[in-house]
């Protein structure tokens, strides 16, 4: 090495080490290894059908009419003036748009720049496993400690276990309900549970609510709506679930001013700002689609859970039935001595007589790979004749 390079090469040496021990996202490696194998794609959450016509036509409007430069970084005003009506009229939350709401590049970023935002290193952030891959790797690039607690697709929250991890050091704790990959929907009671333990340690809840208008059991409760959860709740939403537009890349976060204004900050930096044309065509979506667009897409997807979860179960493998979101985590013990990744691999491929279906190997949602290695994801946001057709494979996969 010369004398010049070796600095450079200290420099490189110390930007890896914040990301030492990350590993390729196992979903989105799923989705290649599911392409080159010609398999039914059930690892990766994005629809096989297309998003209503009006956000189309509306995205194409905007960018015909000449919405086409940088929106404001926070948000387009018109998409943030139709989050805070339909966030008051579905909850009853009163949002003021100036001070309150980031349009974000998708739930993605909008998670990250919260936590960058609000974490320092040396914090702990509570997160709930299994869990979404991302909030492990958002807490170490804040240089913060990610502390696992337990969250079972059926048994109660145990709150007494998030008490006791609670330390002087904790700052938060990240709630995923509907979650992915469980599909588990937290009671109002668990939420209370859970607000209380804020409350009493001064912690902030970030809670990503990207599934919200997928529960299928019970309801789903903002934690931000629960008594004294206003100015410690950072929420965050998305289009991407709710209207289809996984690609569209828009997200919002709500929270009270003061912490909206660094997490403003970080996302100017992070993005500039998500892109404007389809922000209006969310704007307009929001405005236009009524109860029974909301009641419509949970019913469909009501619909493909049961032809999902229903085709498992005859093929032999154990789940439990999702309450919300669109996954299910699948146990396959009964059908294979395979480790996880070995079983979803041989899956995807499939047989010279039976095509593929691609899942995602469960230890990717524990941070003890071991505890999910008899477990397998599925997703069901595809059409049902998709799933029929998975489902047929499946059977003849496993058998
Ligand atoms: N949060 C959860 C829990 C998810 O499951 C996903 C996507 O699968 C996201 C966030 C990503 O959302 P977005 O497309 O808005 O970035």
């Amino acid at each position: 090495m010369s004398d010049t390079t070796a600095p450079i090469m200290a420099q490189r040496g110390r930007a890896a080490t914040r990301t030492h021990g990350f590993t390729e996202s196992v979903i989105r490696e799923m989705t290649r290894v599911a392409n080159e194998a010609g398999a039914i794609n059930l690892a990766q959450g994005f629809p096989d059908f297309d998003a209503p016509e009006m956000l189309k036509e509306a995205a194409s409007a905007a960018i015909a009419g000449g919405i086409n430069q940088y929106a404001v970084t926070w948000g387009a005003p018109r998409l943030r003036r139709a989050l805070a009506t339909k966030y008051g009229r579905d909850y009853g939350m009163e949002i003021d748009e100036a001070r309150e709401i980031t349009v974000t590049c998708g739930a993605t970023e909008a998670m990250a720049a919260a936590l960058l935002a609000v974490i320092d290193p040396g914090d702990e952030v509570l997160i709930f496993e299994p869990f979404y891959e991302n909030y492990g790797p958002d807490a170490i690039l804040c240089g913060a400690k990610p502390v696992w607690l337990p969250l079972d697709a059926t048994a109660p929250l145990d709150l007494a276990a998030v008490r006791t991890a609670v330390t002087r050091r904790t700052r938060a704790i990240v709630i995923n309900s509907p979650n992915n990959p469980s599909g588990r929907v937290l009671s109002r009671s668990e939420l209370e549970g859970l607000a209380a333990i804020c409350i009493e340690f001064d912690l902030l809840a970030i809670t990503d609510e990207i599934y919200e208008h997928l529960v299928y059991e019970g309801r789903h409760v903002p934690i931000r709506t629960l008594a004294g959860m206003r100015d410690r709740t950072i929420t965050i939403s998305g289009a991407s679930k709710t209207f289809s537009v996984t690609g569209w890349r828009v997200g919002w976060i709500i929270a009270p001013p003061d912490l909206t204004s660094p997490i403003r900050k970080v996302h100017d930096f992070l993005t500039v700002g998500a892109p404007a044309p389809l922000q209006e065509g969310c704007a307009v979506a929001i405005e236009s689609l009524g109860e029974d667009y909301y009641v419509e897409l949970a019913a469909g997807y009501r619909e493909r859970r049961d032809v999902l979860f229903d085709g498992l179960v005859d093929a032999g493998f154990r789940c439990a039935r999702p309450a919300g979101a669109y996954y299910i985590l699948a146990d396959f013990s009964a059908l294979s001595d395979e480790p996880d990744d070995v079983f979803a691999r041989r899956l995807a491929r499939g047989t010279a007589s039976v095509p593929g279906v691609a899942g995602v190997p469960g230890s990717s949602f524990f941070h003890e790979p071991a505890d999910g290695r008899k477990l397998v994801r599925f997703t069901f946001c595809k059409r049902v004749p998709t799933l029929e057709e998975a489902v047929e494979r499946l059977h003849g996969l496993v058998s």
